[in-house]
């Protein structure tokens, strides 16, 4: 007979995972050892905080091991779990796409936003990744058609699972392209994008997380950071119809240059949004 009692418990898993995690310089260590221990045992976070008696069998010991070890050498959490909540959804991610990030869903709240008051229905997100800013727009608006776009196969393939897993591949058009370049000229009522913005210099100053493992390809904005915004800009006046609300994610000290270019490519009506920390986040613009 097995003495149960040889085994480590889920309770002193998620002790020594978190110790492990806090030496690793993990900035939350208990949330996600319990969330690394859920990911092995196939529960939720909740099953593992109130069972903390239940004993672990050698091989889940070994699969924590591996989780517990890739988070050390700071694997993003997301990628080791292989999915992130954005916008009240959860959304499948791995390398090749950008995690979502929780500032992103202001773009999300500003173009539903827009959408309701005029009764939008023909939106585009540019630079999709995950597809995570296309498919919760979709979703919360039932009658909307998105067209997605994206020069990476690999986030085309992410955003097609995650439209499939919400149920909006019917209105969510996933099309290969550079920017808004795809797009015919005037469909769109609003374009939404997060292009890449950070400024070449800075990568090396990024969280190990996001410098080793992100996909550069979604971050580098080129020496100013704003290269590819200017031409994002520039194809999204083109793409827009007459009136139609541009907004896309820019960096956090970006906001004034970024109503330059937004004047220069011929927007009105320009506006800085700023996020919960105060920071500019997004920049809005009409066609
Ligand atoms: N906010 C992201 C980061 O700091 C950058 C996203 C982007 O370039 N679009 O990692």
């Amino acid at each position: 007979m097995t003495d149960s009692g040889c085994l480590p418990s889920v309770g002193a898993m998620v002790e020594a995972t978190a110790e492990d995690l806090a030496a690793a310089g993990v900035e939350m260590p208990r949330l996600e050892a319990q969330l690394l221990v859920a990911q092995v045992l196939g529960w939720s976070r909740l099953q593992v905080m109130t069972r903390p008696e239940h004993r672990i069998v050698e091989e889940y010991e070994e699969a924590l091991g591996r989780l517990s070890s890739a988070r050390r050498r700071r694997a993003p959490l997301a990628y080791l779990i292989g999915r992130r909540e954005f916008y009240g959804f959860e959304f499948s991610v791995g390398p090749g796409v950008l995690a979502p990030r929780p500032e992103t869903e202001l773009l999300v709240d500003l173009a539903l936003e827009e959408a309701r008051r005029r009764g939008a229905v023909r939106m585009a997100d540019v630079c999709t990744g995950s597809g995570c800013v296309a498919v919760a727009l979709a979703a919360a608006l039932p009658g909307s058609r998105v067209l997605a776009t994206d020069v990476s196969q690999a986030a085309l393939a992410c955003a097609a699972r995650n439209a499939a897993e919400q149920g909006v591949s019917g209105r969510v058009g996933l099309v290969r392209g550079h920017l808004a370049l795809p797009l015919r000229s005037g469909w769109a009522e609003i374009l939404v994008a997060n292009p890449p913005y950070v400024p070449s210099s800075v990568a090396s100053a990024l969280q190990p997380e996001v410098a080793c493992y992100e996909p550069w390809l979604a971050l580098d904005g080129g020496a100013s950071g704003l290269a590819i915004f200017e031409e994002l800009a520039l194809g999204a006046r083109r793409a827009l119809e007459p009136g139609g609300l541009f907004a896309s994610e820019i960096g956090y000290d970006q906001g004034a240059a970024a109503i330059t270019l937004l004047r220069d490519a011929g927007f009105a009506d320009i506006v800085i949004v700023r996020d919960l920390a105060g920071l500019d986040r997004v920049v809005t613009g009409r066609a």
